[in-house]
């Protein structure tokens, strides 16, 4: 098997990937909290280990793949307070907590089948875990490092930290987040601002809770990752990930809970995934720059000059190292969708190739090339193995589309060997590892055939008006719309969207 490096979080190094179990890979990612559409911020965890995964099967390895859904105890601020996000969307909307849960999961779902992100092997939820959940917070009282009040239970991170090191993930130290958090004004039932919560107590009104040793209530955020990352991969597993926004404080409080109760971090290697910013900025709601996947594939967002397709936005990720910060914008984008369209070309041109050509002579010049493509699928395979360099590998994987433009316009001769490498090339890695897919090969086809028959609707609507007949034109708009086509009239003719 190649040696595999990643970086680990938790040493800040890279470090050569030694699984717990030889040829087996246990590996748990933070998932969506479920109370709104994936955004863009979805999408770069999704790939990223999308393609770790894709990358450690094609090696060899046996993977479990642990992703989860965040349905209940995320609150609103800091993950210890305010209002549980779930439970106010379903108050807003009138919905049941788990309606909301059902249908933002399925949203994200689909966004995720979209980017061509494999479904993980098991798929857990928080509220499906309370009874692992309880087990865990009565382990941690009973080894001494959680405190009960009022019905709540908080970790004592105090206390732990005078045997661990709470904040050797994040690299923050415990005085600096003394000096850095606000006084409590006596209301708390914690005892110190930095102290998070494990089991909260549930107002009267609060939705969401279950019957505990210690009160009606619901689980801290950070307990259930805790718990079901024990649950399905044992107490210590090889991988765990998520955004760079999650180290602290979940995956801090995460590494935390796993010492207190089980004695180690259970955890090998923590990896984290940088941010994305659009136009140089931050996403957020308040920025006015949070684009949700939809919108992106649908180029609805007023900051889009277009529509970007999943591929699009898939390739654009993989254009850049996952611990650099990437960001988005139109040329950016633009560029992107170029690129890809050139490899997915070259891919269909090998096959061409490939099809049309026998072995004939080869010409004596032809050898080098022969050796420049071995070498070029090694240094894509170098890549991949140090550390997911996909950027790299790219840059080599175009290398490949260079040779093959330059044997389609029959200034070379690939050997039948060099276009079976180079088959392999693509299918193994631009394909397997990487993801890609020709969306035109698929959607794409029925997306044409759409196209034109709304197209062609929408004429005999132009027609009915020309004539004055607004019965008919209002009647075409309405069962459209009825269909989900949304139809939008402006002075240079008529917008669609579905
Ligand atoms: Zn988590």
């Amino acid at each position: 098997m190649r040696n595999l490096y990643i970086t680990n979080t938790l040493s800040r190094k890279k470090e050569l990937f030694e699984p717990v179990n030889p040829g087996h890979v246990g590996i748990y990612v933070c998932g969506p909290t479920v109370y709104g559409d994936a955004h863009l911020g979805h999408a770069r965890p999704g790939i990223t280990y999308d393609v770790l995964v894709r990358l450690l099967r094609h090696l060899g390895y046996k993977v479990r793949y642990v992703r989860n859904i965040t349905d209940v105890g995320h609150l609103e601020h800091d993950a210890d307070e305010g209002e549980d996000k779930i439970a106010k969307k379903a108050r807003l909307e009138q919905l049941e907590p788990m309606e909301v849960v059902q249908e933002y999961t399925l949203r994200y779902h689909e966004a995720m089948r979209l980017l061509n992100v494999a479904p993980p092997s098991i798929e857990p939820r928080a509220s499906g875990h309370i009874i692992e959940q309880i087990a865990l917070v009565k382990k941690i009282l009973d080894a001494g490092y959680a405190y009960e009040s009022n019905g709540s239970i908080y970790f004592d991170v105090r206390k732990y930290n005078e045997s661990h090191n709470y904040g050797i993930l994040s690299g923050r130290n415990i005085e600096e987040m003394i000096g850095g958090t606000r006084e409590l004004d006596g209301q708390d039932d914690k005892h110190a601002s930095y102290d998070f919560a494990l089991w909260k107590k549930a107002s009267p009104e609060h939705i969401m809770k279950w019957p505990s040793p210690w009160s009606e209530g619901f689980p801290g955020w950070h307990l259930e990752c805790s718990a079901m990352s024990e649950k399905y991969l044992g107490k210590e597993f090889d991988i765990h990930g998520g955004g760079m926004d999650l180290l602290f404080p979940h995956h801090e409080c995460e590494l935390a809970q796993n010492m207190a109760s089980r004695g180690c971090g259970g955890v090998k290697y923590w990896m984290h995934n940088n941010m994305i910013t659009i136009n140089g900025k931050k996403m957020g709601k308040s920025y006015g720059n949070f684009i949700t996947l939809q919108e992106m594939f649908a180029g609805t967002h007023p900051i889009l000059s277009q529509a970007y397709s999943p591929m699009t936005v898939r390739f654009f990720i993989l254009q850049a190292h996952y611990r650099s910060t990437l960001d988005f914008s139109n040329e950016a984008l633009q560029a992107a969708e170029k690129g890809l369209k050139r490899v997915l070309q070259a891919a269909k041109d090998i096959r061409e190739i490939a099809a049309a050509a026998g072995i004939a002579e080869i010409p004596a010049d032809i050898a080098a090339t022969s050796e420049e493509i071995n070498s070029l699928v090694e240094k894509v395979y170098d890549a991949l193995c140090d550390d997911l360099n996909t950027p790299v590998a790219l840059a080599h994987i175009f290398d490949a589309v260079r040779i093959i433009n330059t044997a389609k316009d029959r200034k070379l001769k690939l050997t039948a060997e060099d276009t079976t490498c180079l088959l392999k090339l693509f299918d193994d890695i631009v394909f397997g590892v990487l993801g890609l897919k020709d969306e035109d090969g698929d959607s794409g086809k029925s997306g044409k055939i759409i196209d034109g028959l709304v197209n062609m609707v929408l004429e005999q609507r132009k027609a009915a008006k020309a004539n004055k007949d607004w019965a008919t034109s209002d009647r075409i708009r309405d069962e459209l719309n009825a269909l989900g086509i949304h139809i939008k009239d402006t002075k240079d003719g008529t917008e669609w969207t579905l």
